[in-house]
């Protein structure tokens, strides 16, 4: 064979850095601060939800667009949160966590050649879905120390091959959460050229500095918005990969093409226990916030008293840092050393960039983690200070 065995338009997609760098954490014991999961489960009557629909026998295949009553439950939360209508008959699919969403919606709306605008850093499976779709990632690159999108970057980037603008708010990784104003510019450039926003919004309840606006609930985006959400981050179940999509008839009844021959459906005894979750009082929603808001500052303070820049994230898991004033400038060499140096594992942020350049000294820590766990890995950063 004089082929490579990888197809040619998936060059580059190689091993994820979380594999790399959770083996590390595995071979050295040191705290694993990289991947964003929680490292206590979410409330136990969901779980004892998920047992007893288990019990019950929801056991077999749902049915494709997922349950009904669970597609209810999400229409209901948009309407409680956003006063937003979508029919749960038609305008709600579920689907295996966020990563299917963002994966049936970019290979059912991409045609090969496309051009998608994304915010970089990209979270990765962005990069591996339109490369998937034969398709090409256009860059906007968030910079610090603000990370806020250059909209005149943004408008710049749109040619005739433009397809997709493809958003994250709140944004992995560098917790730039998009304001009103940068979202009405994203929507005149979209409605302007007539292109599909599809918007990552798993982390819409993990907001600690200003407000989680979906981009659909801005005039003229509802019938040209995919918006993705997932029960992962917002309730503590990464593992149970429960996501959904919330878009007008047309859109959803493309995304559901693809995504019926991905999995074609899953999660049957999780789908019930998401519905009740999805329907706790906002009590809920709003302790988890202020627990992680805690934690990130935990986090922040640790990380500044070792001597790093700290970059405050207005939401999501994860801090970004800037590891130059240590005396070091390649993040991925930093972060391949860190678990030996001092038992902490980190995200070098390079792997998300397509320039390097701005990429290379940033450093991401999660802290959806519990205190005691924060505050020891803060202990034994402490001594980075030279
Ligand atoms: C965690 C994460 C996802 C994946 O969500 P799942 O529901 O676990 O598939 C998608 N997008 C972003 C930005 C994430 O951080």
């Amino acid at each position: 064979m004089n082929r490579p065995l990888l197809a040619r338009h998936l060059d580059g997609l190689g091993t994820t850095i979380f594999a790399e760098m959770s083996a590390l954490a595995r071979t050295t014991g040191a705290i694993n601060l990289g991947q964003g999961f929680p490292d206590t489960d979410g409330p136990t009557e969901v779980i004892e939800a998920a047992v007893a629909a288990m019990r019950d026998g929801a056991n077999q295949y749902p049915p494709g667009d997922g349950i009904p009553d669970l597609r209810l439950a999400v229409a209901e939360h948009r309407q409680r949160f956003y006063d937003q209508t979508f029919d749960p008959d038609g305008e709600v699919l579920i689907t295996t966590g966020a990563t299917e969403a963002i994966a049936a919606a970019l290979l059912a709306l991409l045609e090969p050649g496309d051009e998608v605008i994304a915010l970089e850093p990209f979270y990765d499976s962005y990069a591996a879905c339109i490369a998937m779709a034969g398709a090409r990632r256009v860059g906007v690159t968030l910079r610090p120390p603000h990370f806020r999108p250059d909209l005149d970057e943004l408008r710049a980037a749109v040619t005739e091959r433009t397809r997709v603008i493809m958003l994250n708010t709140p944004h992995n990784p560098t917790g730039t959460v998009l304001t009103r104003a940068e979202l009405e510019a994203i929507a005149a450039v979209a409605i302007e050229h007539d292109l599909i926003v599809v918007t990552d919004e798993v982390y819409e309840h993990l907001v600690y500095t200003g407000e989680h606006i979906p981009i659909s609930t801005l005039p003229g985006m509802r019938e040209r918005t995919v918006t993705i959400s997932s029960a992962g981050k917002t309730f503590s179940f990464t593992g149970w990969k429960i996501g959904w999509v919330c878009a007008p008839r047309e859109l959803i009844a493309a995304v559901r093409t693809t995504k019926q021959f991905l999995t074609y459906t899953s999660g049957a005894p999780f789908q019930p226990a998401i519905a009740h979750a999805l329907r706790l009082p906002d009590t809920y929603f709003d302790g988890l916030r202020e627990d992680l808001r805690h934690k990130r500052d935990l986090l922040g303070g640790g990380l500044r008293a070792a001597g790093l820049t700290v970059y405050e994230p207005q939401g999501t898991y994860f801090t970004t840092t800037d590891i130059t004033p240590l005396g070091y400038a390649d993040g991925l060499d930093f972060c391949r050393r860190l678990p030996e140096l001092r038992g902490v594992v980190a995200i070098p942020e390079v792997v998300f960039f397509d320039n390097e350049e701005v990429g290379r000294p940033l450093v991401r820590f999660a802290f959806c983690k519990r205190v005691e766990v924060l505050e020891e890995a803060v202990s034994r950063l402490k001594r980075l200070e030279p």
